[in-house]
Protein backbone atom coordinates (compact mmCIF):
# COMPACT_ATOMS: atom_id res chain seq x y z
CA UNK A 1 0.00 0.00 0.00
CA UNK A 2 1.48 3.61 -0.90
CA UNK A 3 0.26 6.80 0.25
CA UNK A 4 -0.93 7.56 -2.90
CA UNK A 5 -3.38 4.79 -3.13
CA UNK A 6 -5.39 4.73 0.13
CA UNK A 7 -7.82 2.23 1.05
CA UNK A 8 -10.00 3.83 4.20
CA UNK A 9 -12.47 0.82 3.64
CA UNK A 10 -10.93 -3.20 3.48
CA UNK A 11 -13.25 -4.71 0.39
CA UNK A 12 -16.15 -5.53 2.01
CA UNK A 13 -16.30 -9.60 2.87
CA UNK A 14 -19.24 -11.20 1.03
CA UNK A 15 -20.19 -12.88 4.15
CA UNK A 16 -20.25 -9.79 7.03
CA UNK A 17 -23.88 -10.17 6.70
CA UNK A 18 -24.28 -13.89 7.70
CA UNK A 19 -24.63 -14.69 10.90
CA UNK A 20 -21.09 -14.93 12.88
CA UNK A 21 -19.82 -17.92 13.03
CA UNK A 22 -19.00 -17.87 17.03
CA UNK A 23 -22.57 -18.68 17.61
CA UNK A 24 -24.17 -15.24 18.43
CA UNK A 25 -26.93 -14.22 17.29
CA UNK A 26 -25.45 -11.15 15.27
CA UNK A 27 -23.98 -10.39 11.72
CA UNK A 28 -20.29 -11.30 11.30
CA UNK A 29 -20.29 -7.74 10.35
CA UNK A 30 -21.65 -6.71 13.57
CA UNK A 31 -19.43 -8.99 15.61
CA UNK A 32 -16.46 -10.58 15.35
CA UNK A 33 -15.51 -9.17 11.99
CA UNK A 34 -15.73 -5.72 13.66
CA UNK A 35 -12.08 -6.68 15.77
CA UNK A 36 -10.45 -8.42 11.98
CA UNK A 37 -10.67 -5.74 10.67
CA UNK A 38 -11.66 -1.70 9.61
CA UNK A 39 -11.28 0.84 12.33
CA UNK A 40 -11.45 -1.45 15.61
CA UNK A 41 -8.86 -3.70 14.40
CA UNK A 42 -7.69 -5.71 17.20
CA UNK A 43 -9.89 -3.94 19.60
CA UNK A 44 -11.81 -6.70 21.36
CA UNK A 45 -12.79 -5.35 24.33
CA UNK A 46 -13.26 -8.27 26.44
CA UNK A 47 -10.95 -11.63 26.69
CA UNK A 48 -14.43 -13.85 25.68
CA UNK A 49 -14.53 -10.93 22.84
CA UNK A 50 -11.43 -12.27 21.73
CA UNK A 51 -11.86 -15.93 22.10
CA UNK A 52 -14.78 -15.65 20.00
CA UNK A 53 -13.61 -13.52 17.59
CA UNK A 54 -10.27 -15.96 16.95
CA UNK A 55 -12.32 -18.80 16.60
CA UNK A 56 -14.36 -16.75 13.48
CA UNK A 57 -10.76 -16.61 12.49
CA UNK A 58 -9.97 -19.80 12.48
CA UNK A 59 -13.26 -20.53 10.59
CA UNK A 60 -12.48 -17.52 8.02
CA UNK A 61 -9.36 -18.37 7.83
CA UNK A 62 -7.65 -15.08 8.59
CA UNK A 63 -4.42 -16.14 9.84
CA UNK A 64 -3.00 -12.46 10.47
CA UNK A 65 -5.75 -11.55 12.83
CA UNK A 66 -4.97 -15.16 14.79
CA UNK A 67 -1.01 -14.46 14.74
CA UNK A 68 -1.87 -10.42 15.83
CA UNK A 69 -3.57 -11.45 18.54
CA UNK A 70 -1.34 -14.38 19.95
CA UNK A 71 0.99 -12.95 22.96
CA UNK A 72 4.42 -12.51 21.40
CA UNK A 73 6.35 -14.59 23.61
CA UNK A 74 4.18 -17.84 23.11
CA UNK A 75 2.97 -17.01 19.40
CA UNK A 76 3.70 -19.17 16.34
CA UNK A 77 6.17 -18.00 13.66
CA UNK A 78 3.46 -18.84 11.10
CA UNK A 79 0.20 -21.19 11.03
CA UNK A 80 -0.05 -23.55 8.71
CA UNK A 81 -3.18 -23.44 6.23
CA UNK A 82 -6.31 -25.09 7.67
CA UNK A 83 -6.21 -28.88 6.72
CA UNK A 84 -7.56 -29.38 3.22
CA UNK A 85 -11.83 -30.37 4.38
CA UNK A 86 -11.89 -29.37 7.33
CA UNK A 87 -15.12 -27.72 8.37
CA UNK A 88 -15.85 -25.88 11.87
CA UNK A 89 -19.25 -26.37 12.96
CA UNK A 90 -19.62 -24.17 16.28
CA UNK A 91 -18.88 -22.72 18.83
CA UNK A 92 -19.50 -23.27 22.77
CA UNK A 93 -18.39 -20.71 25.75
CA UNK A 94 -18.61 -22.41 28.71
CA UNK A 95 -17.27 -19.72 31.04
CA UNK A 96 -15.04 -16.61 31.70
CA UNK A 97 -13.51 -16.18 34.34
CA UNK A 98 -11.69 -13.21 35.72
CA UNK A 99 -8.05 -13.71 36.82
CA UNK A 100 -5.70 -12.39 39.21
CA UNK A 101 -6.08 -8.84 37.83
CA UNK A 102 -7.78 -7.17 35.09
CA UNK A 103 -5.71 -7.64 32.50
CA UNK A 104 -5.73 -11.66 33.37
CA UNK A 105 -8.82 -13.45 32.36
CA UNK A 106 -9.80 -17.28 31.45
CA UNK A 107 -12.22 -18.97 29.26
CA UNK A 108 -13.27 -22.10 29.23
CA UNK A 109 -14.79 -23.22 25.45
CA UNK A 110 -15.65 -26.11 22.90
CA UNK A 111 -15.11 -25.52 19.40
CA UNK A 112 -16.15 -28.42 17.09
CA UNK A 113 -15.27 -29.21 13.53
CA UNK A 114 -15.14 -32.37 11.36
CA UNK A 115 -12.86 -33.40 9.07
CA UNK A 116 -12.97 -36.27 6.28
CA UNK A 117 -16.24 -37.26 7.96
CA UNK A 118 -14.83 -37.61 11.15
CA UNK A 119 -16.11 -35.44 14.40
CA UNK A 120 -13.43 -34.04 16.47
CA UNK A 121 -14.15 -31.56 19.43
CA UNK A 122 -11.50 -29.72 20.75
CA UNK A 123 -12.38 -28.72 24.84
CA UNK A 124 -9.68 -25.96 26.10
CA UNK A 125 -9.26 -23.61 28.87
CA UNK A 126 -7.42 -20.43 27.35
CA UNK A 127 -5.46 -18.04 28.87
CA UNK A 128 -5.90 -14.55 28.18
CA UNK A 129 -3.48 -11.36 28.70
CA UNK A 130 -4.28 -7.83 28.01
CA UNK A 131 -1.39 -5.45 27.36
CA UNK A 132 -1.73 -1.72 26.35
CA UNK A 133 -5.14 -2.24 26.06
CA UNK A 134 -5.30 -4.88 23.73
CA UNK A 135 -6.22 -8.47 24.59
CA UNK A 136 -4.18 -11.73 23.64
CA UNK A 137 -4.09 -15.01 23.59
CA UNK A 138 -1.71 -16.31 25.72
CA UNK A 139 -1.99 -20.11 25.71
CA UNK A 140 -4.65 -23.05 26.58
CA UNK A 141 -4.95 -26.51 28.26
CA UNK A 142 -6.95 -29.23 26.41
ZN1 LIG B 1 -18.82 -13.45 16.51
Amino acid sequence: MTPSNPTPNPTPNPNETAPCPCGSSQTLGACCSRWHLGPQHLQAPTAEALMRSRYSAFVLDRRDYLLATWHPSTRPIQLEPPEPGLRWLGLEVRCCRPGANPNHATVEFVARSKLGGRAQRLHEVSRFLRESGQWYYLDGQH
